[in-house]
């Protein structure tokens, strides 16, 4: 059995597991009822009570309470009526939020998800260590940690429980001019970096401008990139992994929920959810068009909706988060015990497109585009003739093909992957190739789609 950071909890059995999660589930739904009017005229919209919701059946049957826009508005009303941003499901007196972030990247009036009580920044704490102990980090490992500390943006508290860890961090901030990171790197020693995709792209160059020398010769060998939409796109990771001589782990944390990521082993199997005593997602999937409940089964696609556990300060009940996720089959090497869920994130409700009815998500075409490797580069764009999401057949992809491939080939390969895309989502694809590179590389926003419209 794996080794994990939390043996009381993620070693329990399925049963247990799940008893515990539904003993924390009926104490948040009674608190949030108790102390919050916002939550209080959700139940009773719904015809519901936290008393009424006694078994897992009768949870999943609550509507979505809360989105991104609920979220928004939210704000803006506790803004005006109390002159605070946190949000109308806000549960504690202002002054027990103690933690104030949002999130990076943000349009407009930033939403301060990230309010924590001290026993939210523990339970933060907790849920991320666990991710950090999955994914191979240990008492010895040290942290170039080079999140923007400037600001009130979230990535900084990601290092706060490292320190719990009993590892160490070397803070630069992505803020130092690199010439002082670089020193402080040469000087410190790392064997780890947590920054973005983008950040440990440009620093990478940054290091061989100033030394002379590759990124390499720092011996990170570990990278946790995250906080932007260059991560998950195979041929950014490809890039990373390759400047550095380590593995790219990936950490998906939303709102302070979620708390899934990788593990250690070479065959992809998914993100583990480590934390299903502390957050609810993937075991509460709905069909994102209706938000009605669908089966949690192997394959199921579906956006996951959070709800909090054990959360004092801005609980989010019923939050359908936006992403769209696949419930992952089969057994990952690494035996974790935990008895979350694993799961593929597929993109976001918003990349979505319709053809012939079905909903099609550019991620999962890309993830069947990039299992070509080296036949093709794993770069791609979706051709959109029309404004999505309803698009009329076929999907046109254009593809960079991988180098040296003759015509011959390449028609053959076409075939393939459109056989491929046929047979996993029933649409028909025309493909067209063109050269390597051919697209550019972008690290921070790749763009999946083309637009001829
Ligand atoms: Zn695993």
């Amino acid at each position: 059995m794996a080794d994990v950071w939390n043996k009381e909890i993620e070693t329990l059995s399925k049963d247990e597991a799940e008893a515990l999660r539904m003993k924390n589930l009926k104490e948040q739904l009674r608190y949030v009822y108790e102390r919050n009017d916002f939550y209080k005229k959700k139940f009773i919209d719904a015809g519901a009570s936290p008393n009424d919701i006694k078994t897992w059946a009768d949870f999943r049957s609550l509507p979505v309470f809360m989105d991104k826009e609920t979220e928004r508005a939210c704000r803006d009303e506790s803004l005006e009526r109390f002159g605070h941003p946190f949000g109308m499901h806000l549960c504690v007196p202002l002054e027990e939020i103690l933690v104030i972030k949002t999130t990076g990247g943000t349009t407009g009036l930033p939403t301060f998800t990230y309010s924590f009580t001290a026993n939210d920044m523990a339970r933060w704490n907790e849920g991320t260590a666990r991710l950090f102990y999955l994914a191979g980090l240990r008492k010895g490992d040290r942290v170039l940690f080079c999140f923007p500390l400037s600001g009130c943006w979230a990535g900084s508290i990601v290092k706060d429980p490292l320190f719990q860890m009993h590892i160490a961090t070397v803070e630069v901030g992505a803020e130092t001019p690199a010439s002082r990171i670089i020193d402080f790197a040469r000087m410190t020693m790392p064997n780890v970096i947590i920054a973005t995709p983008s950040f440990a792209e440009k620093f990478a160059l940054e290091y061989q401008e100033t030394t002379g020398n590759e990124v390499r010769e720092l011996d990170i060998n570990k990278l946790f990139l995250t906080g932007e939409p260059g991560v998950g796109i195979p041929a950014v990771k490809k890039h990373i992994e390759e400047l550095y001589g380590g593995r790219w782990n990936e950490v998906f944390m939303a709102n302070g929920e979620a708390y899934v990521g990788s593990c250690n082993q070479q065959e992809y199997r998914g993100l583990h959810e480590v934390a299903p005593d502390l957050t609810i997602w993937a075991a509460d999937l709905v069909d994102p068009e209706t938000r009605k409940p669908i089966p949690v089964k192997e394959g199921a696609i579906g956006e996951g909706v959070i709800t909090s556990l054990k959360r004092e300060g801005t609980p989010l009940i019923k939050y359908a988060l936006g992403d769209i996720i696949q419930i992952e089959s089969g057994p990952c090497s690494c035996n974790y015990p935990g008895s979350g869920y694993r799961i593929r994130i597929l993109g976001r409700l918003s990349d979505r497109l319709l053809i012939n009815g079905r909903s099609i998500y550019p991620v999962a075409i890309r993830d069947v585009v990039v299992s070509y490797i080296p036949m093709v580069t794993g770069a791609m764009r979706i051709v959109l003739k029309s404004l999505p999401p309803k698009i009329e057949p076929p999907l046109l992809l254009k593809i960079e093909h991988g180098v040296g491939i003759g015509k011959d080939a390449l028609d053959n390969l076409a075939k393939k992957i459109a056989k491929d895309i046929s047979d996993r989502f029933s649409v028909p694809s025309e493909i067209v190739f063109i050269s390597p590179g051919a697209l550019g590389r972008v690290t921070k926003k790749t763009p999946l789609f083309e637009e001829r419209y």
